[in-house]
């Protein structure tokens, strides 16, 4: 049988290949982490790209049964930044040189929020002159308003797949029209005919998961020729369905580690890809983000919104990070960059290379 050694010099992996190195520990799982890590140096460069992060809403229409902030839940106050603090907030990011913006919210297509976010993107491209690069995290859309938002000045889309498995899917949305895996899978194909740079990504240990599942994930990233990857360890929340399960998951830190083996093969497999190493990574690990740098990440999203709203935007337990104000926040993580050893890409939109290569 093949060593780990073998395995992760091989062009492309098998599924079992997958299963193996995902299962590895010790010595192994230090040679999967130190390949990753140089496969980046190579391929992507020891640069950090900042992408500031405005959790513009939480009204969300949807009931996804693993987060704080679905329909459902009537405990949390909802919100939606006024335009006038986005705005201070895009300018926080233009001065501070960070490059580029992310825009997330619950998920809405009436008419008013698709609206809103036409008018936000134009006057963030006037504000900034064009100079920040513009990503969307807004949920499942029809095809007329993917354009239109790409029109407006958005060119980076994030739609997580959330599980490549339809069957698990099923187990954690309900059973609905509003939560098919194939329109997520339709809105990803939609996003990368209309020309996005576009992002995917999984949540790991969840219940009912498989190291086979997540086998499946990377092969699927693969497959679909993903520009970028945002994935991460999922974390209950007492206000979801999901919450009955708790005593099921797997234990914090294995699914921390499970997350960091994720992101290292990853980065082996498709080597110019952007891969974000996630808050919810630092949730379980105070120096989980730079350890997802250190073997593969290469992307940060600092949280830019507006301090008063981001105790109503949690999507599960201890979140990090909700008190910090923007130049706090900025502080921590360059700190935090340099010593992963790598150093922060600033003013740059930090595209994702495989999109261009791709061209
Ligand atoms: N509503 C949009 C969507 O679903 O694509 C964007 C915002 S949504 C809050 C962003 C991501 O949060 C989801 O894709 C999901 O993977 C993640 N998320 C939600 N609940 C989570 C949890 N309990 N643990 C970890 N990640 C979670
Ligand atoms: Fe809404 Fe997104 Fe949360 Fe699902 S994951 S409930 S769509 S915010």
């Amino acid at each position: 049988m093949n060593t780990i050694k073998d395995i992760i010099d091989k062009p492309i992996f098998t599924k079992e290949e997958l299963i193996l190195l995902l299962s590895s520990e010790k010595e192994d799982k230090q040679l999967i982490f130190s390949k990753a890590t140089e496969i980046k140096a190579e391929y992507v460069g020891r640069k950090v790209y900042f992408r500031g992060l405005i959790e513009f809403s939480n009204k969300c229409r949807k009931n996804c049964f693993y987060c704080g902030i679905r329909a459902g839940n009537n405990i949390i106050n909802r919100y939606e930044v006024s335009e006038e603090e986005v705005i201070d907030a895009v300018k926080y990011a233009y001065e501070n040189n960070y490059g580029s913006i992310v825009l997330q919210a619950g998920e809405r297509n009436d008419r008013q929020f698709v609206e809103t976010i036409s008018n936000i993107l134009k006057k963030i491209k006037k504000i900034a002159n064009g100079k920040l690069g513009i990503t969307l995290s807004l949920g499942e859309q029809t095809e007329k308003t993917y354009r239109k938002w790409m029109e407006n000045g958005a060119h980076r889309y994030l739609l997580r797949i959330e599980t490549s498995n339809p069957d698990l899917y099923k187990k954690l949305h309900p059973d609905d029209d509003g939560h098919r895996f194939e329109i997520r899978l339709e809105c990803l194909q939609l996003l990368k005919k209309i020309g996005y740079q576009v992002g995917t990504g999984v949540m790991i240990g969840l219940p009912f998961q498989t190291i086979e599942h997540l086998a499946d994930d990377l092969l699927f990233f693969k497959e679909f020729d993903v520009d970028m990857v945002g994935m991460g360890p999922y974390i209950e929340h007492e206000q979801t369905p999901l919450y009955q399960y708790k005593d099921q998951l797997i234990n914090k830190t294995n699914r921390f580690n499970l997350s960091l083996k994720m992101i290292a093969i990853l980065r082996i497999m498709m080597k110019d890809i952007n891969i974000a190493a996630t808050t919810a990574m630092q949730t379980l690990d105070p120096a989980g983000r730079e350890k997802a740098l250190k073997v593969g990440a290469n992307i940060i999203m600092p949280n830019l919104t507006p301090v008063k709203y981001r105790e109503n935007y949690l999507l599960y337990e201890d979140k990090p990070c909700i008190d910090e104000e923007a130049s706090e926040c900025k502080n921590c993580l360059e700190a935090r960059i340099k010593i992963a050893g790598d150093e922060i890409g600033y003013g740059e939109w930090g595209d994702s290379k495989h999109f261009a290569n791709k061209k």
